[in-house]
């Protein structure tokens, strides 16, 4: 039976009047289940909650707030499976994907959760006797969290979890085309026992939504994650505020396969970071710069591989590749199919939609691999779907140079067994991470992640110890036990204290 959720405010979920939108299976059409196109008003009422909640939750200890994550860590790992396969019907990832999704939701908040026990502050000596000076970090107050569908409960579990130990309450709006595991995870937390009005879901559209939460003079910071255009509004609008913004946009990953790099792991490395989530990875590999000395026998290796791609239904566990998120998504990659075409690229797989059988029911899309030329549009903009394109580089500096020349910097990568270009390249790529003889995706939770460029500021990193940088600020605190008026830079002479 389709499920009709409601908005979840206050610790409650609460019916709404308006219109609803719905929720499918990219797969198989299916509806999974309808939720509310929320008004300006319930809205409003979320914001109201999370700033009452907020007076209290932030003087919640820290520790306190960081056991209520472990708890609700405890029971996603409960629920793993059950939540992988919500992950898997409503987004069209393949299943084990969707365990690796849930899988990085559990990591965090148990990460995260330490984290009530550090947050630590600084202590700083004063340049005047009996006087001390030290920092705290302390929350910003309520703040909206806006996500993307293609890591439908990871990238909420990112936000959150960071903002909750901060002492922060928050509103989230998800991606209208992943409500369904928005609305999963937080009974998650609802089970696990945050205060009423601390955690709040609104769904609707990004326009009113997502601008409302933007631009609500309640909400004390933003954390985005999705398009490059989308971004830039929201960092306008929130710059207009003076408020913190977190922003993780968009990605035109490379890895460079230099002349000695190890066939095989190159090519299963290729192969998962380019069709893995079917290239709907904000770090997915969807430009491959190959050294013109291994550029044929790398070219046919990768055709052969992409012909033999397994997919279809992504909750089969044989399936390699599922379908893309949506009728849109499907639209756009096919639209940069047929630009490649015309610009010239050549076609060496894919390229089309699958059709017949079980493909009719869903998004489902050939791997594509383009050999390219570098100022073709498939070689510089995000496609983000399964899209390959292959470009070939005369040395490692004409190589790096190929990686360095589009708009974003999220994720790169080398294979070398060459440690002098290993080296080179962790800092010659700009990019916000490098890895070194494995593909461009496989983040983990106890470190930074964000991009360069138009990826986002580089100012703010999710996930690692600079997660509560978008949630909290410093406070300094000088403590002056003299007994007596002091003044800073003025009394240079009293230097002996008492
Ligand atoms: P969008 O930018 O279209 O949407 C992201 C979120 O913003 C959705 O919740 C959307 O709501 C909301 N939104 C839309 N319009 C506004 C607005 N005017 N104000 C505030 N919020 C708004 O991206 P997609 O969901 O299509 O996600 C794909 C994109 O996300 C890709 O470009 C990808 O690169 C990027 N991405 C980046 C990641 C990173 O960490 N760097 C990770 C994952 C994805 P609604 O769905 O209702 O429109």
């Amino acid at each position: 039976m389709v499920q009709d959720y409601g908005l979840f405010v206050g610790g409650k979920w609460r019916k709404s009047e308006g219109k609803r939108f719905e929720t499918q299976n990219p797969a198989t059409g299916e509806i999974l289940a309808t939720f509310p196109l929320a008004s300006k008003d319930e809205l409003n009422g979320a914001v109201r909650a999370a700033k009452d909640a907020f007076e209290k939750w932030k003087k919640t200890p820290a520790p306190r707030r960081g056991e209520l994550l472990l708890e609700a860590a405890r029971i996603f790992r409960q629920k793993k499976e059950d939540l992988a396969r919500t992950v898997t019907t409503e987004m069209g990832k393949v299943i084990a994907e969707g365990r690796g999704d849930v899988q990085e939701v559990i990591d965090f908040y148990e990460y995260a959760a330490g984290e009530g026990r550090r947050m630590f502050g600084e202590t700083v000596p004063s340049e005047l006797p009996s006087k001390m000076c030290m920092t705290l970090r302390l929350p910003v107050g309520p703040v909206g969290l806006i996500t993307p569908w293609n890591f439908p409960m990871a990238i909420p579990a990112w936000k959150s979890g960071a903002a909750l130990v901060a002492g922060c309450s928050f509103v989230l709006k998800p991606s209208s085309l992943t409500p369904l595991c928005a609305a999963r995870f937080v009974e998650v937390l609802d089970e696990a026992g945050f205060p009423p009005g601390v955690l709040n879901l609104v769904t609707g559209s990004g326009s009113l939504v997502g601008d409302g939460l933007v631009d609500h003079p309640e909400i004390r910071a933003i954390s985005f994650t999705g398009g490059v255009d989308t971004g830039k509004h929201v960092y306008e609008s929130a710059a207009k505020k003076m408020i913190k913004v977190g922003l993780e946009l968009g990605g035109k990953n490379a890895i460079i396969a230099m002349d000695d790099a190890k066939l095989d792991l190159l090519m299963d490395g290729v192969m998962f970071g380019a069709f893995g989530t079917a290239g709907q990875r904000c770090t997915a590999a969807s430009r491959l710069i190959v050294h013109q000395r291994i550029y044929e026998q790398v070219v046919d290796e990768l055709v052969e591989r992409t012909e033999k791609l397994r997919i279809g239904n992504p909750i089969d566990e044989k399936m390699e590749m599922g379908p893309v998120a949506s009728k849109d998504q499907e639209k756009k990659v096919l639209e940069y199919i047929e630009i490649g075409k015309k610009e010239g690229d050549k076609l060496l797989a894919g390229g089309h939609k699958l059709k017949g059988g079980a493909y009719d029911k869903g998004f489902f899309l050939a791997p594509t691999v383009f050999a390219v030329d570098r100022k073709s549009r498939l070689a510089q903009e995000e496609i983000f779907g399964p899209v390959l394109s292959v470009l070939k580089a005369t040395s490692y500096e004409d190589a790096v140079a190929i990686a360095n020349s589009v708009k974003y910097g999220l994720s790169s990568s080398i294979y070398t067994n060459d440690l002098r270009w290993s080296f080179r390249a962790m800092q010659d790529l700009d990019a916000g991470i490098t890895y070194i003889n494995a593909p461009t995706i496989g983040a983990e939770v106890q470190l930074p992640f964000g991009g360069t460029k138009e990826t986002g500021p580089t100012d703010t990193r999710e996930a690692g110890t600079t997660a509560l940088e978008e949630f909290t600020y410093w406070k300094t605190v000088y403590v002056d036990y003299s007994g007596r008026l002091q003044k800073a830079q003025i009394d240079t002479d009293k230097l002996v204290g008492g």
